[in-house]
């Protein structure tokens, strides 16, 4: 006679005919109690986890609906199996069958000990698996993006209900979200006008009454009933000058709830499904895969920083014992978010520098001397952005640097500095700017900066999508053989056939503006050069941005990059004077423009944000353009420059335009990066509530480069009270930090940063503005990798695997 083992495995072998659940009558389900019986006599109490293990396994076999999920299971039993009943309990739970999690009781009694390292594969099964969920209902929350049971016990309340802190009726205020108890005095049922039923019911509690009203749930009328006691959670609204609620929550008072002073989870919700059924799934899904899910964060870590345990966390966070707890586990959650987050970003620091820079002999006099050929004195900012970026090139480390400054604070002149002492060494620098007419202007200030430089000013030579033929052939000839120093150029500098004899510093003009992988190509064209050393170099790094980036993002976007910040203004600059204008104020707006212009001035006049689709946002430009050229400035010279024109075309209206061939530029936001025109002294952004402030500010910068006074108009289109107040601020400084800042909080990281900037994983529990988090996290974060660099030992594999996930969602790397 075959044993239990042999009988089992010749049953799943049939079953890997078809997965139909047809190789035993009845299914496998069926068949759990005969092979425990057979097995717990063949093999003893002893082997009982094991063959409970087994025995879930077949049970939960039936529920799975998916080919490749049975496919998993029978692999995983016949694992089972061969493993044998010495084996002991297998760590991974089996899928989550249906009446498993009945038979649960509640979950700190079964949180297994030690807790589990692998994951169980049952969290990717899919939520008709739970008990209580059907088709239906797995579709509607698959409308939330919930598909897994992972989805479903990650899926976070939007907010908890207080039910140790109601609200008496007569304290209600409109438009607050609140929960009352309340009695039920009266009902009422009737039709509306448009056909629809509608259902009232008159509650008090005593200090005062209000009414209820729900649509088209006639089954109500059953339900709620007079001198009933109901729980009502919902919106204050008001009808005829007194409170109401319309179609809000209820469910009658439960004991439970109330005499625990209780936090109840609130849920975002989708048509069909209701906070107090899924209330009910997610307790079930709580307490059996809470303790189930692995804890990426090892131990003493969390010892260390005073942190939850996962699962006690999960509880917590759904249904909390108290303020304090919700807290904590909410704190943990967002701890562990950007500690993965963060581990990514150090690692990618790790790795650049784990190949060697090239070390450049700098000499403190020969410094000395660069800097004072300059046309100007360097500012103290500029200065000690310059001693920080000579230490990294001094260093054996490639340089990994954000150089940051507000718009007209003098970046360029200390990548300049940067770029001559490199090839003062000797070597080569590369600087990448977006647009051509950017590299144009950059071209021109290193050849004027350079003038006076001691000793034999380096070549440098621009290489844009313009250079071609016989003069594109020369400097690529140039650059492989290392008779060009410098080289400025745009998206040129990256093509395939540039190549660079010793490609040691690479400077990345308004770094935002290229994609992550073009920033890798530039960079990657300092290893082509030094072939011949085995494993080759890393070039210096130094990435500028006018982007004023508060604390918080640096330490989350570009926590790789060490952070130079130029915070003080060359001396003797103009502030723009910036004026919020009403939409009735326009024409004075128009004849200020007008008068600038008969001065010999130009202007900018911003077109407002069209959100919907660049196609239709350079039809609202193209529109604008005509408007103002046939009715405001018919005798006026307009360009238009939208995304939507070929680059060529915007370089040929930037240009005319810097050359003063035009009086007013109309343009959409395309215009924000860094164009030098020292003459335009006016910038009219229209729908300026649209903007964020710190693009305003970018806008602002455009102006107020040359000599003459110049003035920003902010034109409101309807300016809401708090749309105005944002106008205001940027009105009341001329700090982009503030507005930056300010920015951030009001509007969030994604829209702080524009869509672009990809490569950012999403974050769901952590507000990137929250500064001490993120500091503990990344002392955390560097701490771990100083002793596990790579994330090897076994107590880190689960975290390594979280860090490689999250960073494949994005593009992998920030810069
Ligand atoms: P940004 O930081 O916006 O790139 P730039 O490097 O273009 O600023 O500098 C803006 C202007 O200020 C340039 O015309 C530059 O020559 C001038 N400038 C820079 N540094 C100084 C300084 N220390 N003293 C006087 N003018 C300066
Ligand atoms: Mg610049």
């Amino acid at each position: 006679m075959d044993t239990p083992v042999e009988k089992l495995r010749k049953i799943l072998k049939a079953e890997t005919e078809k997965f139909e659940d047809r190789a035993v009558i009845g299914g496998l389900a069926r068949f759990a109690d005969t092979w425990t019986r057979e097995a717990t006599a063949a093999f003893g109490p002893e082997a009982s986890a094991w063959i409970q293990a087994i025995a879930d396994r077949l049970r939960a076999y039936s529920q799975l609906s998916s080919r490749p999920e049975r496919v998993a299971a029978l692999e995983e039993l016949f694992r089972l199996l061969k493993a044998g009943p010495s084996a002991g309990a297998p760590s991974a739970p089996p899928p989550q069958p249906a009446a498993q999690i009945q038979r649960m009781p509640s979950a700190p009694a079964v949180a297994p000990s030690p807790p589990p390292t692998e994951e169980p594969t049952g969290l990717n099964a899919p939520l008709t698996t739970v008990r209580g969920i059907g088709k239906r209902q797995s579709q509607r929350l698959a409308r939330l993006g919930l598909r897994t049971i992972r989805d479903l016990l990650f899926y976070l309340p939007r907010r908890h209900e207080d039910f140790s802190n109601l609200k008496p009726i007569n304290r209600l205020e409109y438009g607050e979200e609140v929960t009352i108890i309340a009695r039920v005095q009266s009902t009422n049922t009737w039709q509306t006008k448009s056909g629809r039923t509608a259902f009232k019911a008159l509650l008090t509690d005593g200090t005062g009454y209000i009414e209820a009203t729900w649509f088209n749930q006639p089954h109500l009328a059953e339900r709620i009933r007079q001198g009933q006691q109901i729980v009502i959670s919902g919106k204050v609204d008001q009808y005829l000058g007194r409170p109401c609620f319309t179609s809000p929550e209820w469910e009658p008072p439960q004991k439970q709830l109330l005499h625990t002073g209780g936090l109840v989870p609130v849920y975002s919700l989708t048509e069909g499904l209701t906070n107090r059924w899924l209330r009910q799934v997610m307790r079930r899904v709580v307490d059996y895969w809470a303790p189930r899910v692995p804890d990426p964060l090892p131990t003493d870590l969390r010892e260390a920083y005073g942190l939850l345990d996962l699962a006690t966390a999960l509880r917590q966070v759904h249904f909390p014992d108290n303020k304090t707890m919700l807290k904590k586990a909410r704190y943990r959650l967002a701890f562990e978010e950007l500690f993965i987050f963060q581990l990514g970003l150090l690692r990618q620091r790790l790795l650049w520098r784990s190949q060697p820079g090239r070390q450049i002999p700098i000499e403190e006099e020969r410094l000395q001397a660069f800097i004072l050929s300059l046309p100007f004195r360097l500012t103290s900012a500029q200065q000690r952005a310059l001693g920080q970026i000579v230490a990294d090139l001094r260093s054996p480390y490639p340089m990994s640097r954000l150089l940051q400054g507000d718009v007209g604070s003098g970046k360029t002149v200390v990548a300049a500095t940067a770029m001559a002492l490199v090839a003062d060494a000797g070597l080569q620098a590369a600087m990448m700017a977006p647009t051509e007419i950017l590299a144009e202007q950059h071209y021109q200030t290193l050849t004027r900066l350079y003038a006076n430089w001691p000793g034999r000013p380096p070549t440098v030579r621009l290489l844009t999508g313009s250079t071609t033929g016989a003069e594109r052939e020369e400097i690529y000839a140039g650059l492989a053989d290392g008779s060009i120093d410098i080289a400025v150029g745009t998206h040129a500098l990256i093509q395939e056939g540039v190549t660079f004899r010793d490609l040691a510093l690479v400077v990345i003009d308004e770094q935002h503006r290229f994609g992550v992988r073009q920033r890798a190509a530039l960079r990657q064209k300092g290893r082509d050069g030094s072939r011949d050393e085995p494993g080759g170099y890393n070039p210096h790094l130094l990435v500028m941005t006018a982007t004023p980036i508060p604390r918080s993002l640096q330490l989350t976007i570009w926590g790789h990059l060490d952070v130079s910040v130029i915070d003080e203004m060359p001396p003797g600059r103009q502030p723009v004077t910036t004026r919020v204008i009403m939409p009735r104020e326009r024409e004075r707006a128009y004849a200020f423009v007008r008068s600038q212009v008969e001065k010999g001035r130009q202007a900018f006049i911003i077109c407002p944000l069209v959100e919907a689709s660049e196609k239709i946002e350079a039809k609202a430009a193209v529109e604008e353009y005509e408007r103002l050229q046939k009715e405001v400035f018919p005798d006026l010279r307009l360009g238009l420059l939208h995304g939507r024109m070929k680059a060529e075309e915007k370089e040929a209206v930037m240009a005319a335009f810097a050359r003063g061939e035009l009086d007013i530029l109309v343009a959409t936001s395309v215009v924000e990066v860094g164009i030098d025109v020292p003459n335009a002294t006016v910038m009219l952004v229209e729908g300026a509530e649209r903007f964020g402030l710190a693009q305003l500010h970018q806008f602002r910068g455009r102006v107020g480069r040359g000599e003459h006074p110049s003035y920003c108009l902010l034109v409101a289109e309807s300016a809401s009270p708090e749309a105005e107040e944002r106008l205001r601020a940027v009105e009341a400084t001329t700090d982009g930090f503030v507005l930056a800042q300010k920015d951030l909080e009001m509007r969030g990281p994604g829209e702080f940063l524009g869509t672009r900037q990809s490569g950012m994983p999403d974050l769901k529990m952590a507000t990137i503005a929250d500064l001490r988090l993120l500091e503990r996290v990344r002392e955390a974060a560097s701490r771990l990798l100083e002793e596990d660099p790579n994330l090897e030992r076994p107590e880190h594999r689960l975290l390594a695997r979280r860090v490689t996930e999250m960073w494949s969602k994005g593009e992998g790397e920030v810069s």
